[in-house]
């Protein structure tokens, strides 16, 4: 069981694999105000970041779920680098339906919504290891400017324009789904940049060390592709956020 293998290829390089910085990362732990000993669920941790400096800055504890055998073995890593993986597990399986045995303080999904269908279905799993009073964090992109065409929409790798709403409309989405939303930290251009462009030194030194691999082809492809498809497209018209919710 793994994540299909193009990720952990262009991604191998990531600790983050989202478009939000280590700053901002940084940023959302401390306006989260956590307490030390708050425990944290993230599902689809990748390679576990959040959780690793959260541990280190904010003294939490906690679970990532993530279905990359690269990217949970690289938290293992980064967690014994920090001095933290006395406090912090991470499980190489499908989060799908996971729910955690013990309540936690903080339930997230951090740009991997499609674990549970999407924005509501994500709310609703990770509701139930949240104890009352808890905090859910979803990542997840927006619309900076509605797409003025469905050729922009699927330039942005959606599907349709109705895969992501305006951030306003987000936040009323959130609403109406019985939530707060308590919290955000938004991405901007240059968090983009370093989350698409590092993929592109990350292949181009792949394609160099791997002449023979099957994936060539299409890792070369992508290499031609990815830098215009982005510039004229993702780098336009996606915002991307954390918002922190709590149930009304
Ligand atoms: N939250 C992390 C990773 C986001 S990228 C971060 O911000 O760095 C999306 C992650 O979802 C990847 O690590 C991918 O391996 C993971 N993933 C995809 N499908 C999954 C599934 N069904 N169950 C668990 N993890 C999954």
């Amino acid at each position: 069981m793994d994540i299909p293998r193009i990720f952990n290829i262009t991604e191998s390089a990531h600790r983050i694999h989202n478009p939000i910085t280590p700053d901002k990362l940084a940023t959302l732990g401390s306006a989260l105000r956590l307490v030390s000993g708050a425990r944290v669920l993230d599902l689809g941790c990748g390679s576990g970041e959040m959780l690793c400096t959260w541990a280190r800055d904010h003294g939490v504890s906690g679970i990532g779920v993530d279905m990359s055998l690269l990217f949970t073995g690289q938290a293992k890593c980064r967690a014994e680098e920090l001095g933290v993986a006395d406090r912090l597990s991470f499980i190489h399986a499908d989060a799908a339906g996971y729910v955690a045995d013990e309540k936690v303080d903080v339930a997230a999904c951090v740009g991997a919504t499609w674990i549970a269908g999407g924005v509501a279905g994500s709310i609703a799993l990770l509701a139930r290891s949240l104890r009352p009073g808890g905090t859910i964090l979803i990542g997840e992109p927006y619309w900076r400017q509605s797409p003025p065409s469905e050729e922009v929409a699927r330039g942005c790798l959606a599907h349709s324009s109705a895969d992501f709403l305006l951030l306003p409309e987000l936040l009323a989405s959130f609403q109406r789904l019985g939530y707060d939303v308590v919290e955000m930290v938004l991405a901007d251009q240059d968090g983009w940049d370093r989350y698409e462009a590092a993929k592109w030194l990350t292949m181009r030194r792949w394609l160099n060390a791997n002449p023979a691999d099957e994936m060539v082809a299409e890792v070369r492809a992508r290499l031609d592709s990815e830098p215009v498809r982005y510039a004229t497209y993702t780098r336009e018209y996606l915002g991307w956020g954390v918002f922190a919710l709590m149930a009304r």
